[in-house]
């Protein structure tokens, strides 16, 4: 599968993402907010967008569903619950659909918490490619999406409980933003002696830019202190709230909101 990551550099950081079968050149467009853009990357790249799906239905996701879909005819998809929100919604989608662009396909996963109807889109990968996940405003690089437009921190917990932390070490991470360096302050304020963080802030402070760092399910459970329930240094911190992952999570997303 060929996978262009498009930072949009607007005040929220979000990326977009354009997907290809290498043998068709057949494409989908995830949250293609910056439409101009996401149009000339496609026709720069000779992609053909059949289809646009958005993760979830906040402004900055599906702001530039319109003109895509006018310049090429694409369908749009979306979680069925969020058809109501999403204007103009060709199919909507329930967790185990699959997604086809040319030979490539994709299989939906519901989601829910950072809003109550969003989905993520996996692939399994191949012999050559490894697994990746389209993780919208789910899962960040060392963080989760927060919760307060429309979510609820329990049940986010209970998609990464049964979704997200069960996923093999080798899934590429593709989130809906960039706020790694943000993330892994916060990972370090709570948890100040993970190595592996502080080597990756250090990296970050070196000058590595963000779109050449594709993180994996891995490289989470040592940077991303949602991953780090049980970490003694995590649950000290929060004190007598972190009785089980559930309590620590839902405290590690309420401090975060006010960090
Ligand atoms: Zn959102």
């Amino acid at each position: 599968m060929l996978i262009k990551q498009i930072p949009i550099r607007n005040s929220l950081s979000n990326y977009m993402y354009l997907l290809a079968c290498e043998q068709t050149l057949e494409a989908i467009a995830i949250d293609p907010l910056d439409h101009d853009l996401c149009l000339q990357v496609a026709t720069d790249l000779g992609w053909l967008i059949k289809t646009v799906a958005n993760t979830h239905h906040h402004h900055d996701h599906i702001g530039g569903n319109g003109p895509v879909i006018d310049a090429t005819g694409a369908r749009l998809v979306a979680h069925a619950e969020a058809m109501d929100a999403i204007p103009n919604v060709d199919r909507g989608l329930y967790a185990g659909d699959t997604l086809q662009f040319g030979e490539i396909i994709l299989k939906v996963m519901d989601t829910p918490g950072h809003t109550m109807s969003h989905i993520c889109l996996y692939f399994s990968g191949t012999n050559a490619e490894q697994p990746a996940l389209f993780c919208g405003d789910t899962l960040f690089n060392a963080g989760v999406g927060r919760c307060d437009f429309g979510g609820e921190p329990k049940v986010l917990y209970n998609t990464f409980a049964e979704q997200i932390f069960t996923l093999s070490d080798d899934v590429r991470i593709f989130p809906g933003h960039d706020y790694i360096q943000n993330n892994l302050e916060f990972t370090l304020d709570r948890e100040p002696d993970n190595q592996s963080a502080i080597d990756l802030r250090a990296k970050f402070q070196e000058g590595l830019d963000a779109e050449s760092f594709v993180s994996n399910i891995g490289i989470e459970r040592e940077i991303n202190v949602f991953f780090r329930l049980d970490q003694a240094q995590v649950r000290e911190g929060i004190g007598a709230g972190a009785q089980d992952d559930q309590s620590t999570f839902i405290e590690l997303r309420r401090l975060r909101d006010n960090w």
